[in-house]
């Protein structure tokens, strides 16, 4: 059992190149003060030049504002030449944290052959670059391409064993879904810590994005009364969506979970709110 103070954590994901990095360095840099231990940057797995938005966006994380950093490294469309690139770069901003992910797959575009599964990507980075730390993706209710969660389970101990020294989940709403997958992870062999993502709800757009993208997550009673009393009422949806996500933080950090992980969609403010309603309990 993990006992030691859990970790706050964010994740940013870059903009798209041609709006430009303006913007998103300013809420890095108000998200500075709150001190997190961590801020991960999210990958585009198909549209964008990883190195011109996340290696960037990460390098500024690291050198300009001093917080350690993690990037994300979707492979199924990159090459290994691509993969050695990408590592090259991240050596020379001195950013040596990958989150290492396969990526989603779409229909209309054939993968790359060279990483089928992250796991291949894990040990190739082990093969290539071993000093770098690599953190691994897990999935509380089930990867949706997983036949059941005990398969999904299994591979996520292949992945770990290749080398993850950490996992961060896809985010939830259901804290009992997360802790039955943690137990079922310790029935399985899995050691390693377990960050918790977490994701405030702010508005309904990103309600329905949500539901589009995220088949597999379960939306208990309590969470779709507030989605559907508060649809037509931005400011009370917003206010109801961070108390959600500040009672499923004190409920984690009361069962010990190794860290949370905030999916802070590029907004500071949501970070602030959270950090001020929470932060006695998180490591300083
Ligand atoms: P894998 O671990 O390879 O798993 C994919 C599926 O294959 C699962 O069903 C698994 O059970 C199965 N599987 C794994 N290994 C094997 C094996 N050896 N044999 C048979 N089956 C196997 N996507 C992005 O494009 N950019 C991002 O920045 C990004 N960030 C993310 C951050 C987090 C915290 C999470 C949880 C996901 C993120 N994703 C991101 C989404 C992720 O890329 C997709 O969910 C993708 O579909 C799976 O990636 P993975 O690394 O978990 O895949």
């Amino acid at each position: 059992m993990f006992i030691q103070s859990p970790s706050l954590s964010f994740e940013v994901f870059p903009p798209n190149p041609a709006v430009g990095n303006e913007k998103i360095m300013a809420v890095l840099k108000e998200m500075q003060d709150l001190a997190p231990h961590f801020i991960s940057v999210t990958a585009s797995n198909n549209k964008f030049n990883i190195e011109e938005t996340t290696v960037r966006l990460a390098d500024f994380i690291r050198n300009d504002l001093h917080i350690p950093t993690i990037a994300h490294l979707p492979a199924v469309y990159l090459t290994k030449e691509m993969v050695s690139d990408t590592l090259e770069a991240l050596d020379r901003v001195g950013v040596h944290k990958v989150l290492a992910l396969r990526g989603d797959i779409f229909p209309n575009m054939e993968p790359k052959k060279d990483f089928t599964y992250a796991t291949d990507l894990i040990e190739y980075i082990k093969e290539q670059a071993p000093h770098f730390e690599i953190i691994g993706a897990c999935y509380p209710e089930g990867h949706p391409d997983s036949p059941n969660q005990i398969s999904d389970i299994q591979n996520l101990k292949k992945k770990v064993d290749a080398g993850c020294s950490s996992l961060l989940t896809q985010l939830f709403f259901d804290n009992e879904s997360f802790y039955d997958f943690q137990d079922k992870c310790v029935l399985a062999g899995i050691e390693v810590p377990i960050y918790a993502g977490i994701m405030p709800i702010l508005n309904r757009n990103q309600v329905l994005r949500l539901l589009r993208t995220c088949e597999n997550i379960y939306l208990p009673r309590k969470f779709c009364s507030i989605l559907d009393k508060y649809e037509h009422d931005p400011e009370s949806l917003r206010a109801a969506g961070l108390a959600y996500a500040i009672d499923q933080i004190v409920d984690l950090v009361t069962q010990d979970v190794a860290g949370v992980h905030l999916y802070t969609m590029n907004n500071s403010d949501t970070a602030h709110r959270i950090y001020q309603a929470t932060h006695t309990f998180f490591d300083k």
